[in-house]
């Protein structure tokens, strides 16, 4: 059985559209699973998950990854309200495991100002990995306040408010697996 955007959409009176579609999402997942394993051909990097919106790109491209590797997660505090990044970001939970000397590929659903992620490198580079790369599924490009390193991106989108496949409006709809855009 396959998910059927559609449904979900007809679904929820409040989901205008959908951006991205999950045939869509699944198939940039896979290619972005074999070009990070070609990048990691004799080290088992840690891959980071940030929870929460992290979370459902994170464990679908770990399924696409055909080298050894291992995962940590972290959370943080990124932002307030419907809409807008604050730019006020704090750890709630640290990784479990020491990074210094690992290969380390952060997993960020979205960078909206880049804010969030400019504070994460900053906090994770100190704790001397051997490498830091960061893979995004959604890059809001003109959205951009701090010139963060994007190593990898899923899809560049317009500066709109996305929710599903990991990203909520006030925790819900994270389940959605698509991208989409509320009404209004
Ligand atoms: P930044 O610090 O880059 O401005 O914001 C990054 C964080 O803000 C993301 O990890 C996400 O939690 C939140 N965010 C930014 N844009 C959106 C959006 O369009 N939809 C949702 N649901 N969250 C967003």
């Amino acid at each position: 059985m396959t998910f059927d955007d559609q449904e979900y959409l007809q679904r929820d009176p409040l989901i205008d559209r959908i951006l991205i579609t999950s045939d869509e999402i699944q198939r940039r997942v896979a290619e972005l699973g074999r070009e990070i394993s070609k990048e990691y051909p004799h080290s088992v990097p840690i891959v980071v998950s940030i929870l929460k919106g992290g979370v459902m790109f994170h464990a679908d491209l770990q399924r696409r990854l055909s080298v050894l590797h291992e995962i940590d997660f972290l959370s943080v505090s990124s932002y307030h309200g419907r809409t807008e990044s604050s730019g006020v970001v704090r750890i709630v939970k640290d990784l479990k495991e020491n990074i210094t000397d690992r290969d380390v590929i952060l997993v960020e659903d979205i960078v909206d100002t880049g804010r969030t992620l400019s504070y994460l490198l900053e906090i994770l580079r100190a704790r001397r990995p051997r490498s830091l790369k960061v893979v995004a599924l959604l890059n809001k490009v003109d959205a951009r306040v701090v010139d963060v390193p994007v190593d990898w991106v899923g899809f560049d989108i317009p500066n709109e408010f996305v929710i599903g496949y990991g990203l909520d409006w006030q925790e819900k709809y994270r389940n959605l697996p698509f991208v989409g855009v509320l009404k209004g």
